[in-house]
């Protein structure tokens, strides 16, 4: 047991600059969060060695009595963790990640080419509920089903539920897919499984960035609604890397074993048992009343700055934001996001270029998206988002002077950014 700084110097100074990355910088990516020393312990520990193909109790491997009660506790601190009745509710917490909990999820409860209608991506959906261009079909989830993705509002970016509901009456889709990537307001469960319901068609919730918000019962409920949630967990949640699957199990007798079998064997092999620790010491956390005032704090923080932006006089789509995320709008100001994603990076802020509605080219999107998670588990409140915005429309403004002088070419803004004294001086200031 060679400490790694020891074992492998080279890997050591990778992760000692990425570790001064995170924390003398901006993490402002909605999709991040900073996860606990407890959880990294957990998912950086010895469980790592351990193969336990199955299911606590029956397993294809020895020596897992340990495992076990560990796979349990994950399971019941994650029904907790949402306020779910064991009774009516189960839990599958082998996923590797989001996207193969939505996999397995298609695999459990579809046949092959049945339909699907999930948020399109350019909507602020995510790849996995059926995405597809004019030209290939990209994701497995569009591959292997038939996908008609429903969009939001062009005009207010808000869901078109009246939209939706007459689609899905012409698709007839076998699932009705929630949730997404890039949606900054809430969902209203209560109308899409209406919509399902009117379909016979299951209504599934990918709850992936907002489920730490759920958890803290700060968004509205899709477990009120919904025969399947699933989430990643580290993202809100701030767990490590990996999935969840949650079913209801009282309406359908076959429910569990149809989720459990699609996880393990017929998409993942042994759980990763390390990272099911990890999941499992988040659970605890996210449980805490602390993780509440947390989570109210991550939405305050957002609505904070997304006002401040507006008051620079920029564009946010849906006007505000009900989450942790903000989509900024710079097709008024005639800039892309992949500009500001690399100035940003050039400052030591990360945020990432993303499609707002309307957008005709997935390259270079008019936008960029906010998160607030990460920045609020390092205790930043309302006072420091402010700041933060403020930051934000300075370096805009850089971005804009650079583009006047240089032309719109991504290349040559590049060139001029890396030596421009402004850059230099809001990156001394980050640190
Ligand atoms: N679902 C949603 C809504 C997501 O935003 C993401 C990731 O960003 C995923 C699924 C996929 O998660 P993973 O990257 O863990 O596969």
């Amino acid at each position: 047991y060679t400490p790694l700084a020891e074992a492998d110097p080279e890997v050591q100074s990778i992760i000692d600059d990425e570790t001064w990355r995170q924390f003398s910088g901006l993490e402002l990516i909605a999709s991040e969060n900073l996860t606990s020393l407890a959880t990294m312990e957990a998912n950086g520990s010895i469980l790592t060695n351990k193969y336990s193909e199955g299911l606590p109790g029956a397993r294809y491997y020895g020596g897992n009595e340990h495992i076990d009660r560990l796979e349990r506790l994950c399971q019941q601190r994650a029904l907790k963790a949402f306020n779910l009745d064991p009774a009516v509710w189960g839990v599958n917490v082998q996923p590797y990640s989001g996207s193969t909990a939505n996999f397995a999820t298609f695999t459990a409860l579809l046949q092959p080419q049945d339909r699907i209608m999930g948020l399109g991506l350019p909507s602020g959906g995510h790849l996995t509920h059926g995405y597809y261009t004019a030209k290939k079909k990209i994701s497995a989830s569009s591959i292997y089903f038939q996908s008609f993705p429903y969009q939001v509002d062009t005009k207010t970016g808000l869901l078109d539920y009246e939209g939706l509901h007459k689609n899905a009456d012409l698709f007839k889709p076998r699932m009705l897919i929630t949730g997404g990537s890039a949606y900054p307001r809430d969902w209203d469960y209560k109308r899409l499984s209406e919509t399902a319901k009117s379909q016979q068609a299951y209504l599934m919730s990918d709850i992936a960035h907002i489920s730490g918000l759920v958890a803290a019962q700060v968004q509205n409920n899709p477990f009120e609604y919904c025969d399947i949630v699933t989430t990643t967990t580290h993202k809100t949640l701030r767990g490590p890397r990996a999935g969840l699957i949650f079913f209801r199990k009282d309406k359908d007798p076959e429910v569990e074993g149809k989720i459990n079998a699609a996880v393990f064997p017929a998409c993942q092999g042994g759980p990763h048992n390390n990272t099911i620790a990890g999941i499992a010491v988040a659970l605890k956390q996210a449980a805490d009343p602390a993780f509440k005032e947390y989570a109210a704090q991550v939405i305050k923080n957002s609505q904070t700055m997304g006002k401040r932006l507006i008051e620079h006089g920029y564009k946010l789509q849906t006007d505000g934001s009900e989450n942790h995320l903000l989509l900024v709008d710079l097709r008024p100001i005639g800039l892309t996001g992949s500009k500001i994603e690399e100035l940003a990076d050039l400052c030591g802020v990360t945020v990432n270029k993303n499609a707002v509605v309307g957008d005709t080219s997935a390259l270079t999107p008019g936008g960029y998206r906010l998160g607030t998670s990460a920045l609020t588990s390092r205790s930043m409140k309302e006072e420091e988002m402010l700041k933060v915005a403020d930051f934000l429309h300075r370096m805009t403004q850089i971005a804009l002077e650079i583009q006047g002088k240089v032309g719109k070419k991504l290349v040559d803004f590049k060139k001029a950014a890396h030596t421009h004294e402004g850059v230099k001086q809001l990156k001394k200031e980050v640190e």
